[in-house]
């Protein structure tokens, strides 16, 4: 059988960095060739990062050229490195279609850590995230999220060192669940960058049917719920998807979801001077966790022109903080890196030449 795509024809190719390994068996198996070459191939793209057949040195020269007649190795490009003066490093990468996406390596906090996107912009629309004014341009595939942390492990060094993966760069995972979910278990597999499940965050702003999909994958990672207020009416201010789904449903399904022995659902709490970060918030905060595996990581809000929030001190951060570990909650507060680069939460936002969105440019004009 001949090659799919005839070679040479751009739009029919298939893009093999799309592929879980079980699919790249059978795109190989189609073209006569048998499993062991997806493994290698597999382990080229995945593990060592490569994006051409050119480099794939243990595959026969003929070999190598059908395979780039016949397919593609979608990789996104870095078009922009910046290093911040504390290590983190954010990778703004182009893809296919012109649209850029960011990602994060934040080093020793104490893991190494990937912080993937999951949309280009977000509909989530929370009032404090820079993202969140982008709007939704579109989901990413699962190439393109799996592209993300082997790029970052190619760009660190990382490929064969322990490293963290989470999922709370751009978008909203659980608003791309199926892409977001493939991506994931091509990068649990052993012939690629072998990341344990233990080892990946999704965090997410609620959305419950997503929740409960996830109670059922059998490679369920970490879960991280972005909670930011404890009454519905100071939630469905800042986090609007709480209008769909309020905090009892929400925390009910957190109840529900199947945590190992050890671990614990952090739960994120973005820290708005004089909003949600009075000392009767902390104890409303404590009381709902009551009863959950959880923690909190409290996150003084990272300012932004455009955000119509402040920064809380160093003292009521505190202060907040307090009263939850002595009513008994495990928390810490996140320290915030790589602000000088705006890689910080919240604040990944791409100005990309020729493309920006309504909200995006309000954004950049405020
Ligand atoms: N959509 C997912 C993934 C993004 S994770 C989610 O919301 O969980 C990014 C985290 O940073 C979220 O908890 C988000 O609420 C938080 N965040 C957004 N803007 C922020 C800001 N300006 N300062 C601090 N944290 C922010």
């Amino acid at each position: 059988m001949g090659s799919p795509g005839g070679g040479g024809n751009g739009d029919t190719r298939r893009d093999v960095a799309e592929l879980s390994r079980a699919e790249l068996e059978t795109a190989l198996a189609d073209l006569g060739l048998p499993r062991f070459r997806a493994t290698q191939i597999f382990r080229w793209i995945h593990r060592r990062g490569v994006s051409d057949f050119a480099g794939m040195t243990n595959l026969p020269a003929a070999l190598r050229e059908r395979l780039a007649g016949a397919f593609d190795i979608g990789t996104p490009r870095i078009v922009r490195k910046d290093v911040s003066s504390d290590g983190t490093t954010k990778l703004l990468l182009r893809l296919a279609d012109g649209r850029d996406i960011e990602s994060v390596y934040i080093p020793d906090t104490p893991n190494q850590t990937f912080c993937v996107s999951t949309q280009v912009g977000c509909a989530m629309a929370c009032g404090f995230c820079l993202t969140g004014k982008m709007g939704l341009m579109r989901n990413l595939s699962a190439g393109e999220i799996a592209a993300q942390a082997r790029l970052l492990a190619q760009e660190t060094g990382l490929a064969d060192a322990p490293f963290n993966i989470v999922l709370m760069g751009m978008g909203e995972p659980l608003h791309n669940y199926d892409a977001t979910m493939k991506a994931l278990r091509m990068l649990y597999d052993e012939e690629g960058l072998a990341v344990h499940p233990k080892r990946v965050t999704l965090s997410t702003v609620g959305v419950v049917p997503g929740l409960e999909r996830l109670a059922g994958e059998p490679d369920m990672p970490n879960v991280a719920i972005s909670l930011h207020a404890t009454t519905d009416e100071a939630r469905d201010a800042l986090v609007p998807v709480n209008r769909r789904w309020k905090i009892r449903e929400l925390l009910d399904m957190c109840r529900r979801l199947p945590l190992g022995k050890r671990r614990r659902i952090t739960f994120e709490y973005v820290l708005l001077d004089g909003v949600n970060d009075t000392p009767p918030d902390a104890r409303r905060l404590a009381r709902l966790l009551d009863g959950l595996r959880a923690k909190v990581n409290l996150l003084p809000l990272n300012a932004a022109p455009g955000i119509p929030f402040a920064r809380p001190s160093d003292a009521r951060v505190d202060a907040f903080a307090r009263i939850l570990a002595e009513s008994g909650v495990i928390v810490s507060v996140r320290k915030s890196r790589g602000r000088d680069i705006r890689a910080a939460c919240g604040q990944l936002m791409v100005e990309g030449a020729g493309q920006k969105s309504a909200g995006q440019k309000a954004a950049a004009r405020l």
